[in-house]
């Protein structure tokens, strides 16, 4: 059995989706201790048990003591069985965090699977739908994954009700090297606006507008159909010939419309100046592919703790070496490999 402390690195919530996710992959029993012993409120939230839950079921698991707010969890993985299923997280939790956790043991099952996962949809602190589906997926179906991803329902905290569908048919991950992003064929920035004032997502654009060299075409509202909470994010779109880079920026109280639209379009000048093919919360989540894939390489920009993390946990899992190697002042390259 591999015991893994959750107050390793990061400290947070990623460890377990990373650990469920290789256990289910690997066979290999997990308990994980410590759980998000990194956060204010440590142990087990609503959207890390259906995490759990979800494993689980997929993975004809056994699984001991889930529920909120635990800090210990023992999961013994059986066999994965793909096939149509749907899990509603009951808040407004991350449908694609729970994803995090299901994508690659469905994907290298060996029959197809279909994913239904209600819960939030733009999450702050989690990938947005349109990360996971623009920047994220593209990259994994690149390596041979076959996998397609659909926004049924957007869904914001508090009120959440979102819905995403996954398809995924069986597949082989190959090695793959992404040193260079190409040149840059588009931009866009668009707020996203759920029964909100149209004047907040107006000034958001105005002020990333202000940082950032993008015609003024690139800028639009959008209005999601049949809204189901009010909710804003923004997303700033940098898509180059190998990669697509989306930066987020989330409305929230307290948090004026001119500082989310400066801080996003600051985090994306700090990308577009860099030269690194992935950007930070993108380095992170291709770890876990590229080491099932037996190896590869990408560049990134300067490794966070959740990469570094990621890679921690998946070392006890796999038998790859992962480097991390500065090729200038914000550029690394990562090495997956034996
Ligand atoms: P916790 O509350 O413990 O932090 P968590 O379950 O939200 O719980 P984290 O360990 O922080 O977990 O992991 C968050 C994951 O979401 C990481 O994989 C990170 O790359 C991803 N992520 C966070 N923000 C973004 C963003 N703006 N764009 C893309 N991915 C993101």
């Amino acid at each position: 059995m591999i015991v893994i402390d959750g107050s390793e690195g990061e400290g947070g919530g990623q460890i377990l989706r990373n650990a469920l996710a290789l256990s289910l992959v690997t066979g290999q029993t997990v308990r994980i201790d410590n759980i998000r012993a990194n956060r204010s409120k440590p142990g087990l939230m609503r959207q890390h048990v259906t995490a759990i839950e979800a494993a689980c079921t997929i993975g004809s698991a056994l699984c001991e003591g889930v529920a909120v707010g635990a800090q210990s969890v023992l999961f013994k993985p059986g066999r994965v069985v793909p096939g149509d299923y749907r899990f509603a997280i009951g808040t407004a939790g991350s449908t694609n965090l729970v994803l995090q956790t299901l994508l690659l043991p469905l994907l290298l099952a060996d029959r197809p699977s279909r994913l239904t996962i209600e819960g939030g949809t733009h999450n702050l602190h989690a990938p947005p739908f349109d990360f996971i589906d623009r920047t994220f997926l593209p990259l994994v179906q690149q390596m041979g994954g076959h996998v397609t991803a659909r926004l049924l329902r957007h869904g914001f905290y508090p009120a959440g009700g979102g819905r995403v569908d996954i398809a995924l048919e069986p597949s082989t991950l190959a090695p793959t090297e992404w040193i260079e992003r190409g040149p840059l064929v588009g931009v866009s920035a668009t707020a996203v606006m759920s029964m909100l004032d149209d004047n907040i997502g107006t000034r958001e654009l105005a002020s990333a507008q202000a940082i950032l060299d993008w015609p003024e075409q690139a800028f639009r509202l959008e209005r999601p159909p049949r809204p189901v909470g009010p909710g804003n994010v923004l997303l700033l779109e940098a898509a180059f010939e190998h990669v697509t880079e989306i930066v987020t920026g989330f409305g929230r109280l307290g948090v004026s419309a001119q500082s989310i639209g400066k801080q996003a379009a600051t985090r994306m000048m700090g990308y577009l100046t860099s030269s690194a093919f992935a950007g930070p919360f993108l380095a992170d989540q291709l770890l876990l592919p590229m080491a099932l894939a037996g190896s590869g390489r990408f560049t990134t920009v300067t490794p966070t703790k959740h990469t570094k993390t990621s890679a921690n946990i998946i070392r006890r899992f796999l038998d790859v070496d992962i480097r991390f190697e500065r090729l200038s002042n914000e550029a690394f390259l990562v090495t997956v490999g034996r």
